[in-house]
């Protein structure tokens, strides 16, 4: 059981950490073009410091992890840092989730040091729309990645693509197809404003609602998957035909703030209770200057009590985070 439950009830035991936030590509709706502001690398946390984080979270409750940067796969030794999270006693579930650039290369690697669970991010099979997106021509090295976690036996592997319309409407159907047949999950996770140039507007986002009518009309019938994880960030539908599922990360247009059960770490050693928060608590200090575990602790704890209900993207209030994506960990 948790310790770390806030003011509305909700207890936190998934945690992500951002490794790094430097990134092979550049992703319109997340980095800058050119000139992207990194982090100094002596300033990023160590794996020792990563995993000392760890086991203090772990001390509290926390039982799930999810590797993400920036892109994770840039960082020296991942598979040493796999290694040790996977052995912090309390852990139960680790992930990671990459653009999957570097991921043939690295797949068996990581895959002996534990790792199972994968998240790949790719928007589009069309060579020149993900070149539009990313602005660089590597969708053939992604590809390659998914067949290695195929070949190696990852399971479950899924693909995270991002919605933003006027853009990927020709891939959404396409995107479900390749998963029907290769048995992997994709999730559409609606464009969120977390972009570095301020590029988001709600008329960009395009919606799981319009998503589901294209997917039921193209392909055949959805149907919501019961007894699902009610804390779980995607809502999870399977064709009728018995081939496949389908899951939406909805934030913009059917918010799941009152089951958020997260906490992330940046690279920099902030722990946050939302993507969209505007504080954050500071524990590089604390781990780089041989605070004890309990200080950490407090920290977290900290953090989780001043957890907000829910961001207020749907609000005119609504200021965006002041860091991009890439810098928080997506
Ligand atoms: N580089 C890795 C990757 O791309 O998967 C890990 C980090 S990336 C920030 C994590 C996820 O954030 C990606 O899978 C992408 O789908 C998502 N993402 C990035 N910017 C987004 C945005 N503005 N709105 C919604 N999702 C976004
Ligand atoms: Fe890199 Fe991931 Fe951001 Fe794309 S979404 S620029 S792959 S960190």
């Amino acid at each position: 059981m948790t310790q770390l439950i806030d003011t509305f009830g909700r207890g936190h035991d998934n945690l992500r950490i951002s490794v790094t936030d430097r990134c092979n590509i550049r992703c319109f709706y997340c980095m800058p073009e050119e000139n992207v502001k990194f982090e100094p690398r002596e300033h990023v946390l160590s794996f020792e410091e990563i995993e000392r984080f760890v086991r203090i979270a772990a001390g509290l409750g926390v039982r799930k992890i999810r590797i993400t940067g920036g892109e994770p796969l840039v960082r020296k030794d991942l598979p040493t840092l796999i290694r040790k999270l996977s052995a912090v006693p309390g852990i139960e579930d680790l992930a990671l989730t990459t653009n999957a650039v570097l991921l043939a290369a690295h797949a068996q690697e990581l895959y002996d040091a534990g790792l199972r669970r994968i998240n790949i991010h790719l928007d589009t099979l069309d060579r020149a729309r993900f070149k539009k997106i990313t602005r660089r021509d590597e969708l053939h090295r992604v590809l390659e990645g998914i067949e290695a976690c195929r070949r190696i036996g990852y399971g479950p592997i899924k693909i995270n693509a991002v919605a933003v319309k006027n853009l990927v409407e020709p891939d959404i159907v396409p995107l479900a197809r390749f998963g029907r047949e290769h048995g992997i999950e994709i999730r559409y996770i609606e464009f969120m404003p977390l972009d570095a140039q301020g590029l988001w507007l709600r008329d960009k986002v395009l919606s799981a609602d319009e998503m589901i009518a294209m997917l039921s009309r193209e392909i055949g019938p959805l149907e919501e998957i019961p007894d699902r994880d009610p804390r779980a960030p995607a809502t999870e539908y399977r064709f009728t035909d018995g081939i496949g599922s389908v899951g939406f990360i909805a934030s913009v247009t059917r918010p799941f703030c009152l089951n958020c059960n997260r906490l992330r770490l940046t690279a920099d050693g902030k722990v946050r209770y939302c993507l969209f928060a505007i504080e954050e608590t500071d524990v590089h200090g604390l781990l780089r200057g041989g605070a004890p575990d309990e200080a950490v602790a407090d920290a977290i704890r900290s953090c989780v009590g001043g957890k907000w209900i829910g961001h207020q993207i749907n609000s005119q209030q609504f200021v965006p985070p002041p860091r991009p994506m890439y810098s928080i960990g997506g």
